[in-house]
């Protein structure tokens, strides 16, 4: 039989480290999943200037004090993927690509997945590729920035960023009709490349090429439905409450997997709920 921890922790970013430390704090049991590397988002991040305390700090930076501080806390990463998990009513049994794990709670924080990435999509991510159009707008004060969006509602971070640059294309992946400030230029076409050099410089589309400083890919996320069978989602994200349950007794979800913003303090406060919500639930499970 293998152990029982009384929290598993999914995912090693802002919302699943900042879960780990509160577990750790509230002395419980856990084990947190992941990559040493903490997050490719955040190593990425060019200059991250809205998580109080690290002004001015980058992405790399943030990531080595994120690691100082679970160091410092004797908080370790098991580098293991989870495949799936499934409730075993009062426990959670979890199937690694390493190994299997059973938990009493479990902390859901894996991050916005993506579907098959466009060609040159992860090379330039952070030079020119990037997710998140309201963070990382300063960057392309004056520029030419397009917009592959998925989804209707990201037509506001297009008009947010037409504030911004000097010139914003575009490109909807939906059937609904765009209503886009007049200056967007919409272009209705497939991408099929991101080429540049150090940076993005253009954009290959099925019948056209179009040069650009700066590409936002706005998708929608893979169901974690997928992860944990039963689980109920809210469009793509999981659905949750104040509390960060989520439908399943004793399953708790925290970061960009519970919906937007996409924010590093966002997911962090998350993880901090979370942890405290998991907590609570087992001090009533051990009542019992
Ligand atoms: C280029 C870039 C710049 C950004 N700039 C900013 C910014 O300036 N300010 C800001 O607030 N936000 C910014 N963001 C957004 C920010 O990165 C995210 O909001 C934040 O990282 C979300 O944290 P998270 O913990 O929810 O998920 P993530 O950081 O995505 O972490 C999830 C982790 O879980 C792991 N994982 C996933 N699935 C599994 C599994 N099945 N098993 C084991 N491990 C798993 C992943 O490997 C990953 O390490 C930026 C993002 C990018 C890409």
């Amino acid at each position: 039989m293998s152990e029982r921890y009384d929290i598993a922790i999914i995912g090693s970013g802002p919302a699943g480290l900042s879960a780990a430390l509160n577990a750790s704090i509230r002395n419980k049991k856990f084990i947190l999943f992941g990559t040493k590397e903490i997050s490719n988002k955040l190593v990425k991040a060019h200059k991250i200037n809205n998580y109080l305390g690290f002004y001015g700090k980058s992405g790399k930076e943030i990531r080595d004090e994120f690691a100082n501080h679970i160091k410092a806390m004797n908080i370790e990463i098991e580098e293991d993927k989870i495949n799936s998990i499934y409730s075993m009513g009062d426990y959670f049994a979890l199937m690694g690509t390493k190994n299997n794990y059973e938990a009493s709670s479990i902390i859901l924080a894996t991050g916005v997945n993506f579907g098959k990435p466009f060609k040159g999509e992860e090379e330039f991510l952070g030079r020119g590729v990037g997710y998140c159009a309201t963070c990382d707008a300063p960057l392309y004060k004056d520029k030419v920035v397009t917009i592959i969006s998925y989804n209707k509602h990201e037509e506001s971070e297009a008009n947010f960023i037409s504030s911004i640059a000097s010139k914003v294309y575009y490109i909807p992946m939906y059937k609904e009709e765009v209503e886009v400030e007049p200056s967007i230029e919409i272009i209705k076409d497939i991408p099929i490349e991101i080429v540049g050099d150090q940076f993005v410089s253009k954009l290959i589309l099925k019948n056209q090429e179009i040069e650009t400083d700066g590409i936002f890919i706005l998708r929608d996320s893979i169901s974690p439905g997928q992860l944990v069978p039963g689980l109920k989602l809210d469009g793509n994200h999981i659905e949750v409450n104040r509390s960060m349950k989520t439908n399943i007794e004793g399953c708790f979800a925290a970061g960009d997997v519970v919906g937007t913003p996409y924010q590093y303090i966002k997911a962090a406060g998350e993880g901090n709920i979370a942890a405290l919500s998991a907590v609570s639930y087992l001090d009533q499970q051990n009542k019992k």
